[in-house]
């Protein structure tokens, strides 16, 4: 299959992109390079620069490249940053969704693979099941709603077909190391800690310890970026072969306390962390529950909370010894 990749020079977008290839698929990517870097563009990858806000650059990728499915990476996804910067959020995330679908239209392109988040759970209890009630606490979440809503109404009306994916938190890099979450973006957990065992930063500060969890620490899925993306071919697949539109987590069904996840990094290598208060718009816990991406694509997430430590931490030390 030819899959156009928006976002592809981005952190998961460039991971589908290595997926897709790896998996004997063709790959073109389209990026506005804000956020992505040329460096995490597959060499094998077709790359045009350009806006998926701008029907125009949508206008020339359809007209010169056949796709038959669309991946959709090209979002802002930092909750703070959305907190404070919420029209660039709708700006970017919505209208860029809002372009791009109606370029498929005009282009007879049919099938969607979409990126959505578990911040559209909001403050879930326990383990998120796909049918449970959305309620954004962020407008990080919010747009992605409103983008899930949209391609839902837009298949109704016009006939897509989509797999949408809602992500838990995602981390780690690509196992031949040459593409990762990159340096100047980190506010993640798991870079800054590995940045803090790394000696780039004094210390990782857990934000608030004052939650309804067990130690009190916020509780989160992890999941590896690779399990993430393959999830991506296998959903570009399932459409292909006539796979109904669905909505499907992917997460691990499991959940680690900020702190259990500092003490993992701690037994692999000294991190120094303290308590500070609690962020802006962070729910206590999110949980995936992946049957259903188990049930229709025969997808099992393959790695452990440590081998995403270990796999981030390897990327970042080599990032680390270039100049
Ligand atoms: N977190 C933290 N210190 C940091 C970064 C994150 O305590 O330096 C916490 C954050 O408050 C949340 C969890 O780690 O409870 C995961 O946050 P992250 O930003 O990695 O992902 P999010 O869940 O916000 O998408």
């Amino acid at each position: 299959m030819r899959v156009l990749v928006v976002g592809g020079a981005g952190y998961i977008g460039s991971h589908a992109v290595y997926e897709l290839i790896r998996d004997g698929h063709e790959a073109v990517v389209l990026d506005n390079l804000s956020s992505g870097y040329m460096d995490l563009v597959h060499p094998q990858a077709v790359f045009y620069k350009g806006d998926t806000r701008h029907a125009k650059d949508l206008d020339l990728v359809f007209d010169n490249e056949p796709i038959d499915v669309v991946m959709h990476f090209a979002a802002k996804i930092v909750v703070p940053e959305s907190m404070k910067e919420p029209l660039e959020y709708y700006h970017n995330n919505v209208e860029g969704v809002r372009v791009l679908l109606a370029a498929m239209k005009k282009h007879r392109v049919k099938n969607i693979v979409f990126s959505s988040t578990a911040a559209v759970y909001g403050e879930a209890t326990g383990i998120c099941q796909e049918e449970d009630e959305t309620k954004p606490i962020n407008p990080y979440g919010e747009t992605k709603l409103a983008c899930e809503k949209m391609i839902e109404w837009a298949s109704l009306a016009h006939g897509f077909n989509h797999v949408i994916f809602r992500y838990f938190n995602v981390a780690g890099a690509d196992a031949s190391l040459e593409i990762g979450l990159m340096k100047d973006q980190l506010t993640h957990l798991i870079p800054v800690a590995i940045q803090t065992v790394l000696g780039i930063r004094e210390k990782l500060t857990i934000y608030g310890d004052d939650y309804p969890t067990k130690d009190g620490t916020c509780i989160r899925d992890y999941i590896h970026v690779s399990d993430l993306a393959y999830a991506h071919v296998l959903g570009a697949r399932y459409l292909l072969e006539g796979g109904k539109s669905q909505t499907m987590n992917l997460g691990s069904n499991q959940g680690y306390s900020v702190l259990e996840v500092a003490q993992t990094v701690h037994q692999i290598a000294p991190l120094k962390y303290d308590i500070g208060p609690r962020r802006e718009g962070d729910p206590a816990t999110l949980i995936a529950s992946n049957d259903r991406a188990r049930q229709h694509l025969k997808w099992v997430p393959e790695h452990t909370l440590e081998d995403i430590i270990k796999s981030d931490m390897a990327f970042r030390e080599k990032l680390n010894r270039k100049p």
